[in-house]
């Protein structure tokens, strides 16, 4: 069949194929590649997640839960959160990793026309979701403002896009793809804006253990301040299970119930052996990969600070170098095809074609083989 005998919905002209899959396609038809361009660690689960979620399976613990989540791990959810945050949210529920978490925020909140704000660079599936349902979107530039400023808001621009009156504003830090971290003095801003509009702020916390140099600021105390805030979050990437697809939800009892009813429809329910496995893991200490992850973080940076223009990661696993000066996108993605490399280009997540992906969250020898053929570009 053709595209055209399809009689597709109109949002599917909206929808564009993520740069990140191509690259994953890519992989597979390439010999011994040097793949930066994955977004889930590098390690896997810790064996006791498996066993128990093993265990789970023998023990006929196979059928749906609560579209909830278990109790327990909803429960184990929050106590982690509150403990490190001083705050318990007041509801939470597990859902079908953040990306369900964020179809379900957008189908409960956003009406075809409705404005959003969104970072640019972006979460690619950010822009393709709220394609899906019609929405306006407006984006706030994080781009630095000269070598070496860091991914930062402007407040200026912030200030005259709040003035729009946005339905909801998309916040990303720890970011991907660009690695910066937002200060609580930008988080602030966005509580103060969000609550003078109404505006609603959706918060994607799923890079939370990836931070470097310290703590990382949340939005997730800033919910006592301002009410129209959910927070998501998930196993994917701290404990090394992304296609177990579990994440969470948290926020005000009464729009998470929407999203509750909503889940009853779609995802109905998170896996149910792998819940078991989770709640095995919620509480372990996953300190030794976040230092290995550090170091990978230095080795890039240390590799590539002489010879890009590139902003010190300060969360997530990736960086977002600036092309070379005279080269074109299209130009340096096959260069680095051509000596098996891949990266992802820049404009899968930004208006703009100027920078691109690498993803540190693989082994050492792989990060290594791709150091030296980026700084093998440039020499
Ligand atoms: N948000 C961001 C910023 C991500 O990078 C990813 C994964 N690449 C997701 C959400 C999706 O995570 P999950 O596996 O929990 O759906």
């Amino acid at each position: 069949m053709q595209e055209k005998d399809l009689n597709l919905a109109s949002r599917m002209g909206r929808i564009e194929g993520s740069g990140v899959r191509r690259m994953f396609e890519l992989v597979s038809s390439m010999k011994n590649p040097i793949n930066l361009s994955i977004g889930q660690a590098d390690y896997d689960a810790p064996s006791e997640m498996k066993e128990a979620a093993i265990r789970a399976i023998h023990e006929g613990k196979n059928k749906y839960t609560v579209t909830e989540g278990i109790p327990a791990l909803v429960e184990g959810v929050l106590n982690r959160i509150e403990k490190r945050e001083g705050f318990r949210p007041e509801s939470a529920f597990m859902t079908s990793g953040v990306s369900g978490g964020l179809l379900l925020s957008v189908l409960a909140l956003i009406d075809p026309g409705d404005l959003v704000l969104l970072p640019d660079p972006y979460f690619v599936m950010y822009k393709n979701v709220l394609e899906m349902v019609g929405a306006e979107l407006a984006f706030f530039d994080l781009y630095p403002k000269e070598p070496g400023a860091g991914w930062r808001v402007h407040p200026d621009e912030l200030v005259r896009l709040f003035a729009r009156k946005p339905k909801l504003v998309l916040v990303n830090s720890p970011s991907n793809p660009t690695g910066g971290i937002l200060s609580s003095e930008t988080l602030d801003l966005f509580t103060e804006l969000a609550s003078k509009e109404g505006t609603w702020i959706l918060s994607d916390e799923i890079y939370d253990h990836f931070s470097y140099d310290g703590p990382f600021p949340s939005m997730i105390p800033r919910m006592q301040q301002h009410e129209r805030s959910i927070v998501l979050g998930g196993f994917s990437k701290t404990w090394g299970v992304p296609g177990w697809r579990l994440g969470w939800a948290l926020g005000p009892d009464a729009i998470l119930d929407k999203m509750r009813l909503l889940q009853q429809y779609t995802f109905v329910c998170c896996p149910t052996p792998l819940q078991y496995g989770a709640l095995m893991g919620i509480e372990r200490d996953m300190s030794e990969e976040l230092e290995a992850y550090r170091k990978k973080r230095d080795l890039v940076f240390d590799g590539l600070r002489d010879f890009y223009d590139l902003e010190k990661t300060e969360g997530s696993f990736y960086a977002f170098p600036a092309y070379p000066k005279g080269w074109t996108e299209t130009e340096f993605i096959q260069a680095c095809l051509e000596r098996r490399l891949l990266v992802v280009p820049g404009s899968a997540f930004s208006k703009r074609a100027t920078h691109f992906r690498i993803s540190f969250a693989t082994n050492e020898k792989s990060l290594q083989e791709g150091i030296e053929v980026l700084r093998s570009l440039v020499k």
